[in-house]
């Protein structure tokens, strides 16, 4: 449909002059020849003023000048409308997002004359455009689920990472209450009761909680949440983003875990500066008897020597060379213990029962001998440990399984199994036993029970050291004339 125009004419005054959109005529070069007084809140100039100018140089952007080119000659080409949307340079100096449809109109007798132009400023919507635009680009892309609630609580929406995340579908969960599927028997109630808390209150929060996804599995995560208003500040809804922090909280539980471990390495270091002092303790006192023995012997030899008969000469130095021995041997046992505490190997993981058996092998002769038997019962598969020395523990209760064994026919059970995320053997002997007022002093250095040719108070004590190094203890239960059972427990940190 063509316009014929009378800008004169009472009915367009009526409309241009109560329209809130500028309604501007331009001729053929472009120049305004009418424009409505509403140009001046949209574009700062007075009808007057703007009709100084061409209406294209008000566009500041090239392409748009362009594009504007293009709608006015495709209007005289024949097309009657156009709509186009462009920055127009208000008087301010500020681009303001404009919008004009343009209208051609003819003269009386149909000829393409004039061009009628009618602008409104879509700035703020442009603009919102924008943000939303962007919004939702951010929402779709963040790798944090984003929750929507209504006021009731009620989810509205969800994005694209929150089904990934969760492995719910959004049509399954659309009308629920998050709390009803996504925390669990491990959330905890006291961090419910504060999100719940502050949805009542309409205020924001920041939590981390374990919520569960839809393989029933769970996972933390961190929540945010703002409560939302309408541009008439009624309270909408929330906005919650939760983001997966499992890694973080799994690495904030190997550092708890470390320093309790470190808290109990620190104390069993104190206790093993207690056991050096009673070490250094019996050493002097063990060390003294022998010396003063040979001591005692050669001064008499020298004080008495042409009284001495050679042959008490001859027992005298017998005395003093046994002194000696016995001296040369005790160097010998403190060597062996300090040793033990010595860690020059690797912490390893290891087959546990290869190494158990690794054990038995070395006293398997005298066991054959004696016809014993060995039985195994050993969980878990894998062990961390120094090998050597948890070789020397494990070998060391055997050989004493042997040596203290009753008239019964020996028969020795090696169990362990997982305790408190520590690991527990117990060594079984059906042997003579420990009298019970005896169970604690033979984990001390130079403590037996009896003296015997074979034995020197050291292998429990080596055993004790040993158990200390993997983090663990080790005591007995025993019985006299029963047997006795050795207990020890290692940190299994694999
Ligand atoms: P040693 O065997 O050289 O004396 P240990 O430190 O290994 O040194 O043992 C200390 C003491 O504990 C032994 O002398 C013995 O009296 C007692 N004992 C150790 N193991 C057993 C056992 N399995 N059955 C009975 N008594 C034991």
């Amino acid at each position: 449909m063509t316009h014929k125009y009378n800008h004169e004419s009472e009915l367009f005054e009526l409309i241009t002059h109560n329209s809130r959109d500028m309604i501007s005529l331009i001729n053929r070069q472009g120049f305004p020849e009418y424009s409505s007084p509403s140009s001046f809140e949209i574009t700062g100039y007075t009808p007057g003023e703007f009709l100084k100018y061409n209406f294209q140089d008000h566009i500041a952007d090239s392409n748009q000048k362009i594009q504007w080119q293009e709608v006015k000659d495709n209007l005289k080409q024949g097309s009657f409308s156009s709509l186009i949307l462009y920055k127009f340079k208000i008087k301010s100096g500020q681009e303001h997002w404009f919008e004009s449809t343009l209208q051609k109109i003819t003269d009386g007798r149909g000829k393409e004359d004039k061009i009628l132009i009618i602008t409104r400023d879509v700035h703020q919507r442009v603009l919102l455009n924008e943000e939303l635009k962007s919004l939702s680009m951010i929402v779709n892309q963040t790798n944090n689920a984003i929750i929507i609630t209504n006021k009731a609580g009620l989810i509205t929406f969800v994005n694209d990472a929150f089904e990934s995340m969760s492995g719910f579908k959004e049509e399954d969960i659309l009308g629920k209450k998050p709390a009803s599927f996504l925390q669990g028997a491990e959330s905890d109630p006291a961090t419910i009761e504060i999100m719940s808390n502050a949805i009542k209150d309409v205020q924001p929060f920041n939590v981390d909680i374990i919520n569960y996804n839809a393989a029933g599995n769970k996972h933390w995560v961190n929540i945010q949440s703002e409560p939302m208003y309408n541009s008439n500040g009624e309270h909408t809804g929330f906005f919650s983003i939760q983001a997966d922090i499992s890694s973080k909280k799994d690495y904030e539980s190997q550092i708890s875990k470390l320093n309790s471990y470190l808290n109990v390495q620190n104390i069993k270091l104190e206790q093993i500066n207690q056991s050096l002092d009673e070490f250094a303790h019996v050493v002097s006192h063990d060390i003294k008897a022998p010396a003063r023995n040979i001591k005692n012997m050669l001064e008499l030899i020298l004080k008495k020597e042409n009284s001495l008969s050679p042959d008490i000469k001859k027992e005298y130095f017998q005395v003093a060379v046994d002194a000696a021995t016995e001296l040369g041997q005790l160097v010998n046992n403190m060597l062996e213990y300090s040793r033990s505490g010595r860690i020059e190997e690797e912490m390893q993981t290891k087959n546990l029962e290869e190494i158990c058996k690794e054990t038995i092998t070395v006293y398997q002769n005298e066991i054959d001998k004696i016809n014993g038997k060995i039985k195994l019962s050993l969980n878990p598969t894998e062990v961390r440990v120094y090998p050597i020395l948890f070789k020397r523990l494990l070998g060391n209760l055997l050989n004493n399984a042997i040596k203290y064994r009753s008239d019964r026919k020996l028969e020795v059970s090696i169990t362990s199994y997982p305790q408190n995320g520590k690991v527990k053997f117990e060594i079984s002997d059906n042997g003579i036993g420990i009298a019970a007022d005896r169970q604690k002093e033979i984990f001390k250095i130079f403590n037996r029970i009896e003296k015997r040719s074979d034995n020197n108070g050291i292998g429990l004590s080596v055993c004790k050291k040993i158990a200390e190094i993997h983090g663990g203890e080790i005591w007995v239960d025993s019985e006299l004339g029963k047997g006795s059972t050795f207990q020890f427990e290692i940190i299994n940190q694999l």
